[in-house]
């Protein structure tokens, strides 16, 4: 008996230390600099969680965007192999492909909690695969920014007419509702935003939360600070080239998988947290910033903009309307609860 279970032990040594002779070498190319935390964090985090968790048989490289100078070329990158993975925002394929919107987040949509919910345990995760398989990437959840700011004005905005002819830089979707509005909206290079700003040549600005506002110092120039609808918890993700994961064995491809896992809610607990400190010296530093909300009348006509381009772009594509449309039913339902638990529990509590 003492003899079998030391030839046991010795033959699970051998086994062991066959796999761990055999170390994968993986890079990941981010769509961001290496001091933008804590997009960029997530995939360091990633990476040392994968390395630690396989005994140093998963090395993964970071590549920020200074390196590849690709940003916005990480799918492209990923789907040709140049890159095993990527760290990105699903979003900023839409141009390419319309159904990888809604993965990161949509105006008036999932919160943060409700949105890992459908990931994970709705279908979101499974409609997610379906959509990259024609890119040959597998896209998982990478981190969320939880409630984004709605951006930073000039001037108060208090009717429907303050908007008609405002220029704002709000990218994406959300831009699209703005301009239905009666918002003149531009694009500008994230470097030169505030200068723009502080010289008038724009008169507003949506950009991420505190934690990522703070160091772009817009609160400096543009005292009214609204709060968020239009991207209520956008989830970064991590893209993994299809090739390359198949090479892996078995237990790698489960390591990969756990540690980009907890990366993702790690980044949105970071996140959440440099939110809070970011905001408390903000308020210190500049009392005169003011958080407003839109008015009921403007979130009316903005819900209703948001409702319009959903119906046409579904019309566009049968894809993107069974996300959008598994989205609706999903949030619909998980939302009831919300309501009962942390809406209450906030409102009762609140002074
Ligand atoms: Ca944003």
């Amino acid at each position: 008996m003492k003899l079998l279970l030391k030839l046991g032990l010795i033959a699970s040594l051998l086994i062991t230390s066959s796999f761990a002779e055999k170390v994968y070498k993986l890079r990941i190319a981010t769509t961001w600099g290496p001091t933008l935390s804590p997009l960029f964090d997530a995939a360091e985090n990633m990476a040392k969680i994968a390395e630690e968790m396989s005994n140093g048989q998963l090395k993964i490289k970071v590549h920020a965007s200074n390196r590849h100078k690709a940003p916005l070329g990480v799918l492209d990158m990923v789907k040709g192999g140049q890159y095993d993975l990527g760290h990105s925002a699903s979003y900023y394929w839409k141009g390419k492909d319309i159904a990888t919107l809604p993965f990161t987040s949509m105006p008036f949509g999932l919160t943060a909690p409700e949105q890992y919910a459908w990931f994970y345990y709705g279908d979101g995760l499974d409609l997610m695969q379906k959509v990259y398989a024609k890119h040959n990437v597998l896209s998982f959840p990478g981190g969320s920014t939880g409630v984004q700011m709605g951006g930073w004005f000039k001037k108060e905005i208090k009717t429907l007419e303050d908007l008609k002819g405002l220029k704002m830089r709000i990218p994406g979707f959300a831009g699209e509702i703005m301009a239905k509005l009666g918002v003149q909206v531009t694009n500008i290079a994230p470097g030169e935003l505030y200068t723009a700003l502080d010289r008038n040549n724009i008169d507003a600005l949506e950009w991420v939360g505190p934690s990522m506002d703070i160091n772009m110092g817009f609160h400096k120039v543009a005292p009214f600070y609204y709060t968020g609808w239009h991207e209520p918890a956008s989830e970064m993700h991590f893209i993994v080239n299809k090739r390359a994961y198949k090479k892996l064995p078995k237990h790698l491809q489960k390591i990969l998988k756990i540690s980009m896992r907890v990366a993702a809610y790690d980044m949105y607990v970071q996140n959440y947290d440099m939110n809070a400190k970011a905001w408390e010296k903000m308020k210190k530093e500049y009392p005169n910033i003011q958080v407003k909300t839109f008015s009921k009348e403007i979130m009316a006509a903005m819900k209703k903009a948001n409702s319009e381009l959903r119906a046409e772009l579904s019309a566009k594509s049968p894809e993107l309307k069974e996300v959008l449309d598994n989205q609706e039913v999903f949030q619909k339902r998980t939302r009831e609860w919300t309501k009962m638990s942390d809406y209450l529990y906030l409102k009762d509590n609140l002074e």
